[in-house]
């Protein structure tokens, strides 16, 4: 006997809502539905582990597949019996459903459909959805569901051979392009290349006769096993490096990874690569991907993970992460914040076991590393405090050395008249040669300082080290530390010095004719006896307004001048 029914949920027709609130994200439909068949598929096999279910498993593939109007998912799960399809589709997910909508609406930016609207999401694509299922339970009589989004459904019991759901999807006009082998294709290795269960979508193909034919054998859309989810002892540097190179084909080696597995007070797992970041942090930014329970989510951490911890690369999969709310949400969320303090300790102590345990190699990657841990200085407090051990500096001739030992270095030696620890750096080790030499015929040290963060860099180390001023080795603040009677003077008089000066000065760039001052003092053997110098204040100012905001390049001009 048909049963007529009203769906449980009080307001007029909910579809139109669903359909508009779910608009933007309208294609994770197929996301929600073979995750359900997955979800089907996984408690089956539980029931069998512990004695519930006694039949045979057989092949538990879920099959994806389409025709002219439909598109049909399959799975060999636990099914439904009539009074389940009542509780989980006509009422609980619904009810869930109707107070989710209430609860977001004003959120457009919500990730939203995640839980609890999941199947009802194949109804932002489809004018009728039909359900025939067949329970695992003894002398089940197979059902069928179906809905034309309306709240009316009718029920009725059908003919299914087979343990399992099938749901078909009458596809609406507004959406036929998801009748498409490469669409559904692309879909599925979005959203379910790492499931746990296979998921087959068409045939597998072989090159006959001058084109590609269909063999017999399922094409298996995923791999039920993936890096993160295995065990570390398990897994080689070559597993490693070959599953980065799936999640993002052609790129670069990662210069190594954390394997995260946590279980406690929150469930936690995933990969995170370090990658070489050279220069322009803004090409390396939000790459990690979010999974839940191996579903893809999204790969866009921002909000869930630490800005800077959105430079790394890899995985993150956590069901603890409440997906189907916004991003603000997120922010304010306690199981999030646990998560990206784990994560930021567990960065950490990488970092600083790599330092301890094999200092040369961590030199050897710094340079990649750099601009990484000073985001994370510069942007964590917390993390500061844990870098500052570990975070090193070079020098012109290429030595490391970290915070404190660079201290012991320069402290006997570079200090001027009020007692403050004079730091030498060059962001042009070409252009500034001629300084550079003259600090070092000194035997002073000279910093390279010529990455992306350096200026902030050395703002904060100036605001956290005492007694300690960072200053270019052209700048004129050198003049305090360098001695004047060591420099030889070159005798011009007033009149040719104004004239030279000028006639540099008409040769400078408009923007930096005010930033400039020209000398005509040699710093020492090996440098020329004309000069043009620009006070340390003015150049630092002028590269951080040009910096902000965006942290983009500043401008290449050139900042100083041997004449
Ligand atoms: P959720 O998956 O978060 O529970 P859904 O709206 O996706 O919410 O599904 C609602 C419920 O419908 C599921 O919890 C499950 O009980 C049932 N269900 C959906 N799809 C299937 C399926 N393929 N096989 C068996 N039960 C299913
Ligand atoms: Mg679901």
């Amino acid at each position: 006997m048909a049963k007529q029914g009203n769906i449980g949920v009080t307001s007029e027709n909910i579809f139109p809502i669903i359909k508009k609130f779910l608009y933007s994200d309208h294609e994770i439909f197929l996301r929600e539905l073979v995750s359900n068949a997955v979800d089907a598929t996984q408690k089956l096999k539980t029931l069998a582990s512990v004695g519930e279910f006694k039949g045979e498993l057989g092949d538990l593939t879920v099959h994806v597949s389409f025709d002219s109007d439909t598109i049909k998912i399959s799975d060999r799960g636990i099914g439904m019996t009539a009074e389940e399809i009542d509780k989980y589709i006509n009422q609980i997910a619904f009810s869930g459903a109707e107070e989710f909508v209430e609860k977001y609406k004003n959120d457009a930016a919500a990730i939203i459909g995640h839980f609890g609207l999941g199947f009802y999401s194949s109804f932002m694509v489809s004018k009728k959805v039909e359900i025939v299922t067949k329970s695992y339970k003894e002398g089940a009589v197979p059902m069928k569901w179906s809905c034309d989004g309306t709240p009316e459904y009718t029920l009725e019991e059908t003919e299914k051979e087979d343990r399992g759901t099938d749901i078909i999807l009458y596809i609406d006009d507004e959406n036929k392009d998801f009748l498409n082998k490469d669409k559904i294709n692309s879909l599925l290795t979005k959203y379910c290349r790492y499931l746990p269960v296979p998921i087959a979508f068409g045939k597998k193909q072989e090159w006959k006769d001058g084109k590609y034919v269909d063999t017999d054998e399922d094409n298996i859309i995923n791999d039920i096993q993936p890096a993160w989810v295995r065990k570390p002892t398990d897994m080689t540097d070559e597993d490693y490096k070959k599953f980065y190179q799936d999640l993002y084909p052609m790129s670069d080696e990662p210069l190594f990874w954390i394997h995260l597995n946590v279980d406690y007070p929150f469930h936690l797992t995933g990969i995170l690569y370090f990658p070489r970041i050279k220069s322009n942090i803004d090409l390396h930014r939000n790459k990690i991907q979010l999974y839940s329970n191996q579903v893809f989510v999204t790969d866009s951490v921002e909000g869930i993970v630490p800005e800077f911890l959105t430079l790394l690369h890899g995985v993150l999969d956590s069901p603890d992460i409440p997906l189907n709310v916004s991003r603000s949400y997120l922010q304010s969320d306690q199981n999030v914040k646990k998560i990206s303090n784990h994560i930021m300790k567990k960065v950490a102590d990488r970092l600083e076991e790599m330092f301890k345990n094999d200092r040369p190699q961590f030199e050897e990657k710094w340079d990649s590393l750099k601009l990484f841990i000073q985001y994370g200085m510069l942007s964590e407090e917390k993390f500061y405090d844990r870098a500052a051990k570990f975070a090193l500096l070079k020098d012109v001739d290429g030595k490391y050395y970290t915070f404190e030992e660079y201290k012991a270095l320069t402290e006997a030696n570079q200090t001027d008249k009020e007692g403050n620890l004079i730091y030498l750096y060059t962001t042009n080790a070409n252009d500034q040669y001629s300084y550079i030499q003259a600090a070092k015929d000194k035997a002073y040290s000279v910093l390279i300082m010529d990455g992306q963060l350096d200026v902030h860099a050395i703002s904060q180390m100036e605001q956290k080290f005492e007694k300690t001023r960072f200053v270019r080795v052209d700048s004129d603040t050198i003049d305090n530390l360098i001695r004047k009677d060591d420099v030889s003077k070159v005798t011009l008089n007033e009149d040719e010095k104004n004239a030279l000066q000028e006639m540099f000065k008409s040769q400078l760039p408009k923007i930096e004719k005010t930033d400039f001052i020209v000398t005509f003092e040699a710093l020492g053997e090996s440098s020329n006896p004309v000069m043009l110098t620009q006070s340390e204040y003015m150049r630092r100012m002028r590269e951080m307004s040009a910096m902000q905001p965006g942290m983009s390049f500043y401008g290449e001009l050139p900042d100083s001048y041997n004449l």
